[in-house]
């Protein structure tokens, strides 16, 4: 066996899915899955690689745009709200070309591994040249992120996204003519042509209710109904989509949603942040599941969403770093329960382990990799351990290890990410990238 894929390990501790981490546990591995799990082995067996800290499943980061890595600080001046952002978003996604987007996404993937991420769904509406007209290989962005993600040792499912107008009633403009594909037709047709290899699935994604008219939205559903793919859709981030949603079809966004079919369990909404009851029930009768990204939701000054409702009625919940404002899963996970204590005046809406269920075997689910998030023989081998010897973290319990690591770890205690069965980062380091100065060389390119 090779240094980079170990045929055991041996976790100081190890989180199998339950409330507490198990101390002890041997993992043996056979190519990329996982072959068998033992507990209460009291010290490392001479021929396993021994992981001290505490070891959790590959986590899964369900709602990226690679690009808006490059975003970070930029939009942080002024005031403003969501809208005004957006501006500031357009502004990078106008001037991104295919050599620049692949040496951002694979920077922004290689921080995703070094902060535990080992599968990512990346909502990409980015395919057209500057102005609207098709590169010669019409998924020329589309492949970029996936060899991207390749690069950065994680795994990938591209959502390509159908985005077809700039608002219910208006025509994309500016940067918008990046996205749009014009039909939901050509949309189709384009995706149709993708071929993912190795490491990488695709799904489908509705932008959201502005941007994909309902006839549309129920074409994208079917297609990806057809072949069994998950279908992602930015659904209610902001009060305003809402209200010009029911001043234009009379209904909620998650309604028109129901309506074009696009609920079912293959479906994530993302943020769904100002939902009614109705929408909650729709959301659960469909079996559907949600994507919250709250770094982002707080940054874009989008409001605090009902997860507690929507986990109390069924509804399955997964994570997103989206916006890349911070890449932290475990600022994430722990900002769902965090946000909610501010609104509710109650602690507890949400346990550790709960959020830990929904940065891994969630997301994994979500995005199509449901073989993964789960530390069971049979499942592939992606695996994070956590130094629990850094000052965040000294003095965490075996009782309380899962409370800490949700509660008080940062992406930099992670030491070691393993993804189907190697190494992609040993000691806090990816072994591939140098990543932060790949982010630098990356985003020193755009224009200031
Ligand atoms: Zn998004």
């Amino acid at each position: 066996m090779s240094p980079e894929r170990p045929g055991e390990i041996w976790c100081e501790l190890a989180w199998l899915g339950g409330e507490r981490a198990e101390p002890g546990v041997l993992i043996e591995l056979k190519d990329e899955r996982i072959a068998s799990v033992s507990v209460g082995v009291a010290s490392p067996p001479a021929q396993a690689t021994s992981l001290p800290g505490l070891t959790i499943p590959g986590l899964a980061n369900a709602h990226s745009h690679a690009f808006q890595r490059a975003l970070r600080g930029r939009t942080q001046v002024g005031r403003g709200d969501f809208w005004t952002w957006r501006r500031g978003m357009y502004e990078v996604a106008e001037t991104i070309g295919p050599d620049l987007y692949r040496a951002l996404a694979r920077a922004t993937f290689g921080e995703m591994a070094l902060a535990g991420i080992t599968a990512v769904g990346e909502f990409n509406y980015l395919h057209n040249r500057p102005g609207g007209a098709r590169y010669e290989d019409p998924n020329a962005l589309g492949n970029v992120v996936i060899d991207a993600a390749r690069e950065a040792g994680i795994r990938i499912t591209l959502l390509d996204t159908c985005y077809l107008r700039g608002g219910i009633g208006q025509q994309a403009e500016g940067a918008q003519l990046r996205f749009s594909d014009g039909t939901a037709e050509a949309w189709a047709g384009r995706v149709e042509a993708l071929e993912p290899g190795d490491g990488a699935r695709l799904g489908a994604a509705i932008h959201s209710v502005r941007a994909v008219d309902p006839e549309a939205a129920a074409q994208v559903a079917a297609f990806a109904a057809k072949r069994a793919w998950p279908l992602h859709a930015h659904l209610s981030e902001q009060p305003a989509e809402n209200e010009d949603c029911v001043s234009a079809y009379g209904k909620s966004p998650t309604r028109l949603l129901a309506e074009a079919d696009a609920l079912s369990a293959s479906f994530t909404a993302v943020h769904a942040t100002h939902l009614d009851d109705a929408d909650i029930e729709l959301l659960a009768g469909g079996n559907s599941g949600v994507c919250l990204c709250p770094t982002t939701e707080r940054d874009l000054a989008d409001g605090v969403g009902p997860a507690h409702r929507l986990a109390e009625a069924g509804v399955r919940l997964c994570l997103g770093t989206d916006s890349h404002a911070l890449i932290d899963p475990f600022e994430e996970a722990r900002a769902v329960e965090l946000d909610e204590r501010l609104e509710t005046g109650t602690r507890g809406g949400h346990s550790a382990a709960e959020l830990l269920h929904a940065a891994t075997t969630g997301g994994c689910a979500a995005i199509g990799w449901p073989e993964a998030g789960r530390i069971e023989p049979g499942t592939l081998a992606d695996l994070v351990t956590v130094g629990l010897d850094g000052v965040r973290l000294a003095g965490t319990s075996t009782d309380h290890a899962v409370e800490s690591l949700v509660f008080a770890a940062g992406a930099t205690d992670v030491r070691d990410v393993i993804v189907g069965g190697r190494f992609v980062v040993r000691d806090g380091a990816h072994l591939g990238i140098d990543v932060a100065s790949e982010l630098s060389e990356a985003i020193s390119r755009l224009p200031a």
